[in-house]
């Protein structure tokens, strides 16, 4: 069994500063006039899109979607489904998905093949995380928050076993 209380490995004020960064090259990214669509993925990145959000300077709107790639525990099972879809249509739109962790990039691939068949007028992602070492699919990413090594995080709405969520920092369990 895992420990109750994982280590630190970035502080709440790591990500949050790390948060302002991202959204400053976000708005630089796009004409000032022009809104956001951002789409976040259901549940490990609903932290990160209430404190993006929150230090973007322009409109945005928001939506969620959900899949799931991992069974309980912390191996992929490589498999994708979607199990909640978007309340409104992506045409014409600056959109960007939000997303938690790229680990092997297959979810990732998922979301923007399906995503960009909406017909989209842009199609960006935001990535808290990254793991490259475990890629395995080449799956592009604008904004990444932190690259970090092959270690399974929880904290900051990333999970295990549907715990540690609320977490303010990404912390790494003992084993
Ligand atoms: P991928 O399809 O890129 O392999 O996996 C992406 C999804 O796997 C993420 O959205 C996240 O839900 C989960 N995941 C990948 N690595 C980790 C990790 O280190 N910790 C947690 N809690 N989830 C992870």
């Amino acid at each position: 069994m895992p420990d109750l209380t994982p280590n630190v490995m970035l502080s709440a004020a790591d990500v949050q500063t790390r948060i302002t960064a991202l959204a400053g090259e976000i708005s630089r990214d796009y004409p000032p006039n022009e809104d956001l669509h951002l789409v976040a993925i259901l549940k490990g990145a609903f932290l990160f899109l209430g404190d993006l959000i929150r230090v973007m300077d322009r409109n945005v709107t928001i939506d969620f979607m959900a899949v799931s790639s991992y069974a309980k525990g912390t191996t992929s099972s490589g498999e994708v489904r979607m199990v909640k879809d978007l309340d409104s249509g992506l045409e014409g739109r600056n959109v960007i998905i939000v997303e938690d962790i790229v680990d092997t990039g297959l979810t990732l691939a998922y979301l923007q093949e399906i995503l960009r068949a909406r017909s989209p007028k842009t199609l960006r992602t935001a990535c808290l995380l990254s793991k490259p070492s475990r890629r395995k699919i080449d799956v592009k990413v604008e904004y990444i928050g932190f690259t970090i090594e092959d270690r399974f995080v929880v904290g900051y709405g990333l999970d295990y076993a549907e715990k540690y969520r609320n977490l303010p920092y990404i912390g790494v369990l003992n084993e």
